[in-house]
């Protein structure tokens, strides 16, 4: 097969280092810093509030949302950037129930990253109207979908384990029981080909700092499947998502469009970066992206078990059923982990003991992966992780 890839000329990473964290925080691509620059002096310095019409600022959550929606299989006009993610589960969830008012259970799984659930507690808190989060093992989620299920909602690719859900099948699956479906595609969208139209689910969420590189605290997106967007309860009723904002009217009436998602002014710096990091993707084919992710992700494991024998691999074996992260379990990873972020391979470490890398096809070759697990192997061997600095708790891991 023939590969464009990877393509490291296109990002600014600093010299010396094997970056498998993009799972966690995309680098940085080497046209944002003078697309932030020019975008600052001309249109903020330069237009002012005459950005928002001149600039495009104002239609911009919407284009950027087309740019990732063809990465997630979505038509135009039918994803809707802004907010954190956090908020787009609370949003997506709020609407999901809505559309099944005389159900009462969230169907999720105990592997899901902890913010979907604290979001799905705190809605069920405030709705009291006696909502219940249904908690099962990832492999039992299909056994689990019954009729009192209102809300499936599940993370594609789990952040501990890499390990997938089926999303065809148990979208099917939720829609025969009669329950709406909600996918979280955090550590799909960029990662692995992903055919949301075609599953057929209602909404679907994600971010876009981890493997779409748009940078610290870049912008979520929320999907809507095109034959909801004009009925679909916005649930955060702010006045861009309104069908006339500056109408000024004191009653809210949602757009006729995917703007109904929108709350309120959008991150245009965040966007901006976002955008031209999503340049990088023209042109790339997400299936090629999958098999060498795939391939790197082989080889790292497979070097990873014979040099360190006494780390277990903690994601499934077979590629097929795992997104493009592997993690390993190790009783000291935190501190091998900052051992060696120390020695230039930058992964991170989710308690109680996970080691996770990213494999990030884009910016990794074969070279790096293996001077990865050399460098993993001599801290293990010799155990250099014992030093007292590695045994300090960061604030972020
Ligand atoms: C990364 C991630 C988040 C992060 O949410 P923010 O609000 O952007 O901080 C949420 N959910 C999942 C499943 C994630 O992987």
């Amino acid at each position: 097969m023939h590969s464009n890839l990877p393509l490291k000329h296109l990002f600014d990473l600093p010299e010396g280092v094997i970056y498998l964290d993009g799972n966690s925080l995309g680098p940085l691509p080497r046209a944002v810093p003078d697309r932030l620059n020019q975008m600052v002096r001309d249109e903020w310095a330069g237009k002012l509030i005459r950005g928002w019409n001149d600039a495009g600022w104002m239609e911009q959550p919407r284009r950027v949302g087309d740019m990732v929606g063809a990465l997630i299989g979505a038509a135009k006009g039918s994803v809707m950037m802004g907010d954190t993610l956090s908020i787009k589960v609370y949003q997506g969830l709020a609407a999901g129930l809505a559309m099944r008012p005389d159900r009462r259970v969230i169907l999720s799984d105990n592997g899901n990253f902890p913010t979907d659930l604290y979001m799905a507690k705190g809605l069920i808190e405030l709705l009291d109207r006696g909502y219940e989060l249904r908690l099962v093992d990832p492999a039992d989620i299909k056994g689990a979908i019954n009729e009192d299920v209102a809300v499936v909602m599940l993370t594609q690719v789990g952040y501990g384990t890499g390990r997938t859900h089926e999303m065809a099948s148990i979208t099917k699956a939720a829609h025969r029981a009669g329950a709406v479906m909600l996918w979280d595609l955090a550590h799909s969208a960029g990662a692995l080909p992903v055919d949301i139209a075609g599953s057929n689910a209602e909404i679907a969420v994600g971010c876009t700092y981890k493997y779409l590189n748009g940078g610290p605290g870049a912008p979520a997106f929320i999907y809507v499947r095109p034959d909801l967007i004009e009925t679909i309860q916005p649930a955060l009723s702010g006045w861009l998502g309104h069908d006339a904002p500056f109408a000024f009217d004191l009653d809210y009436r949602p757009a006729h469009s995917i703007d109904r998602m929108r709350v309120g002014t959008p991150p245009v710096l965040q966007l901006t970066a976002l955008e031209t990091a999503l340049e990088v993707w023209s042109g790339l084919d997400m299936k090629e992206v999958r098999a060498r992710s795939i391939q790197l992700s082989e080889l790292f494991i497979e070097e990873v078990e014979t040099r360190c024998p006494t780390l277990k691999l903690n994601s499934p074996r077979d590629p097929e059923n795992r997104g493009s992260q592997v993690s390993f379990a190790f009783p000291h990873g935190y501190a091998a982990m900052r051992a060696l972020i120390d020695r230039g391979v930058i992964g991170d470490f989710r308690a109680p003991d996970v080691m996770r890398f990213g494999i990030t096809p884009l910016y990794l070759d074969e070279d790096d992966i293996i001077r990865a697990a050399e460098i993993l192997e001599k801290i293990i061997r010799e155990d250099l992780w014992q030093e007292p600095k590695y045994q300090i708790r960061s604030a972020v891991t």
